[in-house]
């Protein structure tokens, strides 16, 4: 049975109609607002206050042990613009006989265009991208058998069902928080930008397009503060380094 697309969709005419009026909620760092998070590597980890709240509900209504994990969150206009650009150069390679306007549709369903009215998602700190983390440590299967784009649809028909109540669980959790969720993928869920207005029906946007906190810093690792000093002292020049020295501490033996 050919079954109706699940979930609202968010064509760009729909999205630059939304008035924007933004409430000026500061950006908020997930790792210190959302300690039970896991933070992909790489990842600028600032969203909206009310966002990191919401994650934070999102995050208890999961089972024992099971953790939320945000692949992207905040991004620049430029990084968008990059990654929207990259996407589109792949999809016209792909497709060199394809007229812009089809090219442009198409790259537009899983890439938000940094040069529309409407800001994309991401770059409003109101989006996220996530995926659950088992106790076990490994990433849930939200995708089997299907792979890439071929499972992006949310209420994707091809799962197993043990792929698709993984992402119920996602999908459940996230929606009781507040989010709303794009369609087109299961991973991209956002609050107060254009598009949860034109998902939720609501006639305002509550979040415009937003700069990263000065000082801010990406995800990752922290750097072992001994690497850190190693590659110092080999710039530095050696009577410096011997100042740094730790002096060598002879044990003598007291008695025999
Ligand atoms: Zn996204």
């Amino acid at each position: 049975m050919k079954s109706q697309k699940l979930g609202t969709p968010e064509p760009f005419a729909a999205l630059n109609r939304i008035p924007i009026h933004d409430n000026k909620e500061p950006l908020v760092d997930l790792r210190v607002a959302c300690p039970k998070l896991i933070i992909g590597k790489g990842v600028l980890p600032y969203v909206r206050q009310r966002v990191a709240e919401m994650l934070n509900l999102a995050s208890a209504q999961l089972p024992p042990g099971h953790r939320i994990k945000v692949h992207s969150g905040l991004r620049t206009l430029k990084a968008q613009s990059d990654l929207y650009w990259r996407h589109f150069k792949e999809l016209e390679n792909k497709h060199p006989d394809w007229p812009r306007s089809a090219l442009r549709r198409a790259n537009n369903k899983y890439f938000a265009a940094p040069d529309v009215k409407a800001p994309p998602g991401h770059c409003t700190g109101g989006a996220v991208d996530v995926t659950i983390v088992g106790p076990d440590g490994k990433t849930l299967d939200m995708t089997s058998p299907t792979k890439g784009w071929e499972a992006a649809y949310t209420y994707s028909t091809n799962l197993t069902p043990h792929a698709f109540a993984n992402r119920r669980m996602l999908i459940e959790s996230m929606f009781d928080a507040g989010f709303s969720n794009c369609r087109d993928e299961w991973w991209h869920y956002s609050y107060g930008d254009s598009a949860w207005a034109v998902r939720t029906g609501e006639k305002i946007a509550c979040y415009g397009l937003i700069e990263p906190p000065e000082n801010h810093s990406y995800a990752g690792p922290a750097r072992p503060a001994a690497r850190i000093v190693k590659r110092r002292y080999r710039t530095a020049s050696s009577s410096a380094l011997a100042a740094h020295r730790r002096p060598r501490v002879v044990r003598r033996r007291t008695s025999g």
